[in-house]
């Protein structure tokens, strides 16, 4: 019998590969995004007090009830957008699941998707895993910001979708208001759809305000907006998450989810549902996980590393060009090995390979992980 695979050019995901590594060589991870402190207790006494309270079966298809309302509530407050908790809100398990069945509601064989890379890597095995297009945009190195000359000049009558990532994953770049004016000006009068990949939503630093599609209803009208319980309370295991759009959009993207997954973890909505109303708990994030920034950045100056700054996101990346000519891969394989610490080449999140000799750290970690990091970091010839 032969096997003809549907995604012959896809190996095993990066992060798989260097967390794996990682405890072959007892390194230090930080590598894969995941916080390695403890989640809130409050919340998962909630989820333990809604088993309890048996909360243990199937619940909506489109999610608990009260967790869409309660959503529903927060956007209205956050981005004085009425969402509907019915009919334009579903929740899903994870971001990933999310985005894929956005893009699978969607996508016809041979219609285009513009793609900004480097790009979180589930995004161009999803397009091409529907028969669409990746069509490969390069953020501006090094501030990673978006060529709207080059975007407008790739729009065609083939474009189906325009994928956006802010904060962003890998780079931690965020998008401005202008951005969102140009994208508003790009889809105008088309019928492109846009997938906005907002699973770092409350993760943005140093003042800046979170330019979520959500505030901007002529872009919302035409949006997939998909966000991810996981990043937002620390708890990437839980992989329950959500997608936002217009009714239109949404009563399409049921219908895939329906025969998918169906449901999701109840416990956990449940819980979620309640600690919703706990505003400081979302609201103080960007304040928290900065700390940890500003901390490990303050830290990596005693290392020959070079910061490409991040406004937000987990992540940060260095420059490695002055000190070694390896490829982005070998040369985190190798601290990985012999310096035991683990952490992700961007050229992965590049379908080419792109290699600008720069790898990604992820700072959501304790203080003393951190520090054990670098001390190792300082070190390196
Ligand atoms: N998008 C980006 C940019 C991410 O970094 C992640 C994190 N894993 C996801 C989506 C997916 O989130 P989840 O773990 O909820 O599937
Ligand atoms: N989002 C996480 C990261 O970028 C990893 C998720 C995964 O392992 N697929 O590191």
């Amino acid at each position: 019998m032969q096997i003809y695979s549907k995604l012959p050019d896809v190996g095993t995901t990066i992060f798989t590969v260097m967390s794996q590594l990682a405890i072959e060589h007892n390194a230090v991870n930080l590598g894969q995004g995941f916080p390695d402190f403890m989640m809130s207790e409050e919340l998962t006494g909630l989820v333990d007090e809604a088993m309890k309270k048996g909360f243990n079966q199937y619940t909506h298809m489109n999610g608990f009830p009260l967790l869409r309302e309660r959503l529903a509530e927060k956007i209205g407050k956050l981005y004085q957008t009425p969402v509907h908790p019915d009919t334009e809100i579903t929740i899903t398990p994870g971001g990933t699941y999310a985005i894929y069945t956005a893009l699978t509601t969607v996508l016809e064989p041979g219609d285009e998707v513009i793609v900004f890379e480097p790009a979180y890597d589930s995004y161009i095995p999803n397009i091409e895993i529907n028969g669409a297009v990746p069509i490969r945009i390069s953020l501006q190195y090094p501030d990673y910001s978006i060529p709207w000359e080059e975007v407008k000049a790739k729009v065609n009558s083939r474009t189906r979708m325009i994928m956006i990532n802010s904060p962003h994953n890998p780079t931690g770049s965020v998008l401005s208001e202008h951005d969102m004016q140009q994208l508003k000006q790009v889809v105008a009068g088309t019928n492109i759809i846009i997938l906005s990949d907002e699973v770092y939503e409350h993760l943005v630093f140093d003042g800046i305000q979170h330019q979520s599609i959500l505030r901007y209803p002529e872009l919302l009208e035409r949006s997939f907006v998909c966000f991810s319980f996981g990043k937002t309370y620390h708890c990437t295991g839980w992989k329950l998450g959500y997608c936002i759009s217009p009714a239109s959009l949404m009563k399409e993207f049921r219908k895939v989810h329906q025969f998918n997954c169906f449901s999701c973890d109840t416990p956990k909505q449940v819980a979620l549902a309640a600690y919703l109303q706990n505003e400081a708990a979302y609201l103080s994030l960007g304040a928290f996980i900065q700390q940890k920034r500003d901390y490990f950045r303050q830290l990596m100056k005693a290392t020959p590393f070079e910061c490409i700054p991040s406004h937000g996101s987990y992540f940060e990346c260095y420059s490695y060009a002055g000190i070694s000519e390896e490829s982005d891969k070998d040369f985190a394989i190798r601290l990985t090995k012999e310096y035991g610490i683990a952490t992700i080449p961007v050229s992965a999140f590049h379908k080419n390979g792109k290699d600008d000799k720069v790898i990604r750290f992820c700072f959501a970690k304790k203080e003393e992980t951190l520090e054990k990091a670098v001390e190792k970091l300082v070190t390196l010839k």
